[in-house]
């Protein structure tokens, strides 16, 4: 996306403009808390200011409802801006450690410092909270930064680029604005920190980049997340939260419900309660889920064909339609489709489906699901909806993913005290609260030892008998 008032960055621009925030990489080093904090207020008041513009953006970008916007986009940011500057002091001070036995006469200690000059590359999906939470934790652990919004979103990425050329200098916060070739020009520079937010292909893509320089990254990456609705559920709670969490955003959410794996006794009932959970929430006057000022749309035509054609890949493979399978081109619109007896050979189970498409699979034991989950790369998160204690410790001890939601799902994204992020496929690193402020940190272990004489003294050659018998006790007792 470039617009005439934003010409490409070359280059040699980008350069420039990397090295324009080297000095205050240094300087930020020894920034203290109230200066960090008074950072992190100014774009909190920019967004109190500016929230209808907020709005604005995302409604032109993708039709977002706008509680929506102020739920998903807004709230998040100003939830990190007010949980960081209450913890900041907290998470800044350096911890002591305690000292093992054979380090007697010394003291550790760990320092947390800035890793310096940040990179973020953000999606599309969320592009106000997801461009600009992660910055929240760079500029709390005090980092500058280049910031690369999605060029899918332009009024949105517009927006944020007016934001910070408000409230920072281009050698503190900038935003470059642009596509694929303008993200791969940053990506040769050597940052010190890389946070990405997007795809697994591209996070590899980023990776690689990344070793060039041996730049420390955060990956927040997606995939299939799924939900597992086991035999003792209750199917009208189960459904309400499952529709919510798979239509908000029109399903083009990274922990959105990917696809459903449930216990064939409840399949009947659940396609039920969701069907009346869509009506109740999406289409109360029976107007049509169309008409409805909640349902967000698709965000282009690249991905509105492909999701048509995941549609009609499964229905010709033998998939049925439980609800939905309508869609209008011209307005991106999708209806909420959910589909049964989907197989791994169809277009729905082969990739992230992200968007407003929920295929269901049923099991007869709790172990066969597991199994599924297992045979699949590992998910960003994993719900469990079902009452038995023993049956949920069996999920969360047998599958690995990101996170893992029971009894509901998406909420653990607005919890800041949970690390937030995938494994392996699903992302390398955690984001939110302390969990992002550490990603943009260099826990620096300090070991202070005493002037002249001290305990390592008798261990130095010549190595005598002493020397030899404090060596060999040292593996014997420590
Ligand atoms: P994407 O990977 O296509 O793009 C993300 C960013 O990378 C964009 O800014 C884009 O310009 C840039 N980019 C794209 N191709 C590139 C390339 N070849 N080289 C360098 N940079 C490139 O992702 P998207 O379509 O914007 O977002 C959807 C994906 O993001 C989904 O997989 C979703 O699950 C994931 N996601 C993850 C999270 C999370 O928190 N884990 C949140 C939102 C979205």
């Amino acid at each position: 996306m470039h617009s005439p008032s934003t010409p490409a960055p070359n280059d040699i621009d980008l350069k420039h403009l990397f090295e324009s925030q080297h000095l205050t990489s240094t300087s930020w080093r020894t920034s203290s808390t109230a200066d960090r904090i008074v950072r992190l207020k100014k774009i909190g008041v920019w967004i109190k200011n500016h929230q209808q513009e907020i709005r604005d953006a995302l409604k032109n970008d993708f039709g977002k409802p706008e509680p929506e916007t102020d739920l998903s986009e807004i709230f998040p940011v100003t939830a990190e801006i007010n949980h960081s500057i209450k913890n900041l002091k907290k998470w800044m001070t350096p911890k002591s450690v305690s000292t093992p036995l054979p380090m007697f006469g010394t003291s550790g200690s760990i320092y947390i410092e800035p890793k310096g000059r940040s990179l973020i590359i953000a999606p599309w999906n969320y592009p106000f909270n997801l461009s600009v939470g992660p910055l929240i934790s760079a500029l709390a652990a005090g980092c500058p930064v280049i910031l690369k919004p999605s060029e899918m979103t332009p009024h949105t990425s517009e927006l944020i680029s007016k934001m910070i050329s408000e409230l920072f200098d281009p050698s503190e916060v900038t935003v470059v604005l642009g596509g694929i070739e303008t993200s791969q020009a940053l990506l040769k520079l050597p940052f010190d920190h890389i946070f990405f937010t997007g795809s697994p292909s591209v996070g590899k893509i980023v990776m690689k980049a990344a070793a060039e320089h041996l730049s420390s990254v955060t990956l927040e990456l997606g995939g299939k997340s799924p939900a597992i609705v086991d035999e003792d559920a209750d199917c009208k709670d189960a459904a309400e939260k499952l529709i919510w969490g798979k239509y908000v955003n029109c399903g083009q959410t990274c922990i959105a419900p990917d696809y459903l794996l449930v216990h064939e006794s409840k399949l009947e009932n659940l396609f039920l309660e969701m069907k009346v959970a869509l009506q109740k929430m999406y289409d109360p006057h029976f107007k049509g889920i169309d008409k409805s000022p909640d349902m967000a749309r698709i965000i282009n035509d690249k991905h509105f064909n492909r999701l048509t054609k995941n549609i009609e890949d499964a229905l010709s493979k033998g998939a049925q339609l439980v609800f939905g399978g309508n869609s209008d081109q011209h307005t991106h619109y999708i209806e909420p489709t959910i589909l049964s007896n989907v197989t791994d050979e169809m277009l729905v189970m082969e990739e992230e489906i992200f968007g407003p498409i929920l295929p269901v699979i049923s099991y007869t034991s709790l172990s066969e699901a597991i199994a599924y989950v297992n045979s699949k790369p590992k998910p960003l998160a994993l719900y469990f909806f079902g009452k038995n204690s023993e049956q949920t410790e069996k999920v969360l001890h047998e599958t690995s993913s990101g996170n893992v939601v029971i009894n509901d799902c998406v909420l653990h994204y607005l919890h800041m005290q949970l690390p937030f992020g995938g494994v392996n496929n699903s992302g390398i690193g955690k984001a939110h609260g302390y969990y992002g402020f550490l990603a943009f940190s260099n826990e620096k272990g300090v070991l202070k030892q005493r002037v002249g004489l001290n305990n390592v003294t008798l261990l130095r050659p010549p190595y005598g008998i002493k020397a030899k018998q404090i060596i060999a006790s040292l593996i014997k007792w420590f």
